[in-house]
């Protein structure tokens, strides 16, 4: 099955042939192939139209739109955050997106992006990781072990080597859900009784908690000299996970910082604090890790570029796969100007 015979049908990638489409690939070669695109299109960052995520706040969450474009194919993601919602049997983050032609605004591609979402933000991660950690770093620390965390361990092992695993959660049947996902994948894995015994002996910390505040999941004396911190939780105005003073000690990446700086770790630091943009370390503009004493912050809240690189890699993979239907999602009728008079034919079938 090639994808698009009729420009008027769009792909659509449900849960289940999204789920179908990254086991056939592998897991493991997915979460390489997608990192490669991420990094390629942040090598490519100047080219991309930008702006800060639109969202909608409320009590219990955030709505949130993500666009961008590269003058060729314009992507949005619709996204939301509510960390009450595993409570009701939810998902905190639930997500779908669309891929479309600059050239004549048509969708080319409408998909689920909870799955893919958690794939694309391992796969950031443990690109910046690549970037930012010691070069022999063995050991992370995941303190929150939810629907992200076992994308998290899986990115980091694929495309750093990580294979120890120190696991925290408020919960400690999130951490043992956590332990038997990944049994049996090559990973050395240890439930901790708190944090603190989490990150004893890290290379990196990744905290991935879900909270609608402000939360000390990580305090100043809890970090060492020569830790990469991969904070993912800490992505809406009002919620963070660090200690203030964790920053002050480290060096900072960000995605964009128009977005960071209102969503990120760093909403805690003046808004002229110097932070350093990711895609200018990828492309050898800016220095990331310069020595093994230093402390690396990637200040994670997810950028629409990174849904972009996802989208396009889905799109591109689909080919020949027949893991997606076929939407009739566009009005066609054989004269374009004759959208009314198709009505009426309808109509008129339906009598
Ligand atoms: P989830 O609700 O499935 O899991 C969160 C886990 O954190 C739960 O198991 C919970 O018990 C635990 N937790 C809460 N407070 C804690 C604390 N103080 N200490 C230890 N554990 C704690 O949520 P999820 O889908 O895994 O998402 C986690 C967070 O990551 C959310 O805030 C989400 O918005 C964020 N996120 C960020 C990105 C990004 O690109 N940066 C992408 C996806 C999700």
């Amino acid at each position: 099955m090639t994808i698009v015979p009729n420009l008027n049908i769009v792909p659509f990638v449900s849960v289940d042939h999204m789920m179908k489409l990254v086991l056939k690939i592998g897991i493991d070669t997915f979460l390489r192939e997608l990192a490669n695109v991420v990094e390629e299109d942040f090598l490519r960052w100047e080219s991309f139209d930008k702006t800060p995520r639109i969202a909608s706040h409320s009590t219990d969450g955030v709505i949130e739109l993500m666009p961008t474009s590269d003058g060729t194919l314009y992507g949005f993601k619709y996204v939301n955050g509510h960390p009450k919602n595993t409570r009701e049997g939810r998902q905190t983050v639930t997500a779908f997106g669309v891929l479309s032609d600059v050239g004549n605004g048509y969708p080319m591609l409408l998909t689920e992006m909870t799955i893919l979402t958690a794939l694309r933000t391992a796969a950031t991660s443990a690109v910046a990781a690549k970037h930012l950690a010691r070069k022999n770093a063995r050991t992370m620390a995941i303190i929150g072990n939810g629907a992200q965390s076992e994308f998290q361990a899986r990115a980091f092992k694929a495309i750093l080597g990580i294979d120890q695993l120190r696991l925290y959660d408020i919960d400690p049947a999130a951490s043992e859900k956590c332990r038997r996902n990944l049994a049996g994948q090559g990973f050395d894995i240890v439930i901790c009784p708190t944090a603190q015994d989490a990150v004893e002996g890290a290379d990196i910390i990744t905290t991935v908690t879900a909270d609608k505040q402000y939360a000390t999941i990580l305090s100043d004396n809890m970090v060492g000299p020569g830790v990469h911190i991969n904070a993912v939780g800490g992505d809406c105005p009002g919620k963070t996970e660090l200690h203030k003073d964790i920053l002050l000690r480290s060096d900072i990446f960000v995605e964009y910082p128009p977005q960071t700086r209102i969503e990120g770790e760093i909403q805690q630091l003046p808004a002229d604090y110097p932070v350093t943009e990711l895609w200018q370390v990828i492309a050898g503009m800016a220095d990331g890790r310069v020595d093994d004493h230093q402390i690396t912050l990637f200040d994670s809240v997810g950028f629409a570029t990174e849904d972009f690189s996802a989208l396009r890699y889905v799109r591109a993979k689909l080919h020949d796969t027949g893991l997606f239907e076929e939407l009739d999602l566009l009005a066609d009728p054989d004269d374009p100007r004759d959208l009314f008079g198709m009505l009426l034919r309808c109509e008129a079938a339906m009598a």
